[in-house]
């Protein structure tokens, strides 16, 4: 298999993998037991915890494991919007968030009230500044901005974004960093809410966190036991958790390295892509080498990304949670305007272990089958 689709989902790491079978070999007492061997697991969740935080060179700041992104993502949306609806109900964010960003804040403004502002983008994708300096009004609490689009690999001026919202007193910075966290260099002591999720990076599924500074105060989504301080009842996994700051260890270590790799392969890609007639390629130059997106003018990417599956060649449509339906990708048509454009992208996306024989056999494959079919 040649496997492209690393945005989507990560290989498992083989030293992640041989940490957790030999770590779960050995602990599996309730982190909340008071006894010794409960005691034990508690600290080594604390261990993992608190070395994260020190990774990133957050002070002042909280994380609370999850089972990935999507989970931190509606803990931190949802349970800031909601533990602090007296103070506003205005909210900002992109209109190329991932699915588990629009759709919490889709669910805040249907069901809870909330009024949300969608900033149009350019057509690299990105939103502009003066676009968000404008829409903010009295009430807003809550700018929702991503660190790295996950379809276009489009990043966003993070920096740039806190310093705007941070003149409002009563908003946060939220950004959904799971596609730049242990790819893209970021201070991330600049956001005030972010997650992330271990299997974009080499780690568990079923892994996340959410990070956020210690006074933004959340209404738990999970009711229980007081787990996670109070913001996410039920039995730790903690075993997973520990994985997570293994996983995120040896993802920055590995960092600078994966990002040089990941040029190369983004910048023959795209030298061979304007070979082809009929292609318009989606991913800004300046964004993350890891992905890249085009578009088929004249043929059908469904068909195309079928084909190559059918040889072995692991590429992505739209994305991998709606991928399966080939819908139009509300990114691309949000970049675009463009719905021919919009209906028939791929995304290559590489990660450390992709080579540029593979790349090539990719190449070779495409070739023949835009060769093949009407
Ligand atoms: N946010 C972005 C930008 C993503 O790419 C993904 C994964 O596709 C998610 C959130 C959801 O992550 P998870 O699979 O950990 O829930």
């Amino acid at each position: 298999m040649i496997y492209l689709d690393h945005a989507a989902t990560t290989p498992v790491d083989r030293e992640i993998l041989d940490a957790y079978a030999s770590f779960l070999n050995q602990y599996f007492a309730n982190s909340s037991s008071i006894h010794h061997a409960g005691q034990q697991s508690a600290r080594f969740l604390a261990k993992a915890r608190e070395q994260i935080l020190t990774q990133f060179g957050l002070e002042g700041y909280e994380l609370i494991f999850t089972s990935g992104a999507t989970e931190a993502i509606n803990l931190a949306l949802k349970g800031y919007a909601l533990a602090n609806a007296k103070r506003g109900k205005h909210i900002i964010t992109s209109s190329v968030e991932h699915p588990a960003v629009k759709n919490a804040l889709l669910q805040l403004r249907d069901s809870f009230g909330f009024d949300v502002t969608f900033l149009p983008v350019d057509l690299s994708g990105c939103i502009r500044l003066e676009d968000l300096t404008q829409a903010f009004r009295k009430d807003t609490l809550l700018v929702a901005i991503m660190r790295v689009n996950n379809e276009t690999g489009t990043t966003f001026p993070y920096e740039a974004i806190a310093e705007i919202v941070h003149q409002h007193p009563k908003a946060v910075f939220f950004s959904d960093t799971t596609q730049g966290i242990g790819k893209i260099p970021t201070d991330y002591r600049q956001l005030d809410m972010f997650v992330l999720s271990a299997h974009k990076l080499h780690g568990l599924k079923g892994s996340g966190a959410l990070i956020k500074r210690k006074n933004i105060a959340l209404l738990p989504l999970l009711s229980g036991g007081g787990q996670e301080n109070d913001l996410r009842g039920g039995t730790s996994d903690f075993p997973v958790h520990v994985m997570l700051a293994k996983t995120l260890r040896l993802a920055e270590n590995a960092r600078p390295q994966a990002f040089q790799h990941a040029t190369l392969l983004n910048q023959e890609a795209r030298r061979r892509l304007t070979l082809f007639p009929d292609i318009v390629i989606n991913s800004p130059l300046d964004g993350s080498p890891f992905i890249l997106n085009f578009s088929l003018l004249k043929k059908k990417a469904s068909v195309v990304v079928e084909a190559l599956s059918l040889q072995g060649i692991m590429v992505s449509s739209v994305s991998a949670c709606s991928s399966s339906k080939f819908k139009e990708s509300d990114v691309v048509m949000a970049l675009s305007g463009d719905s021919t454009r919009a209906s028939n992208t791929i995304r290559l996306s590489f990660g450390k272990e992709t080579t540029m024989e593979e790349l090539n056999t990719f190449f070779d494959a495409f070739d023949g089958i835009l060769r093949k079919i009407r």
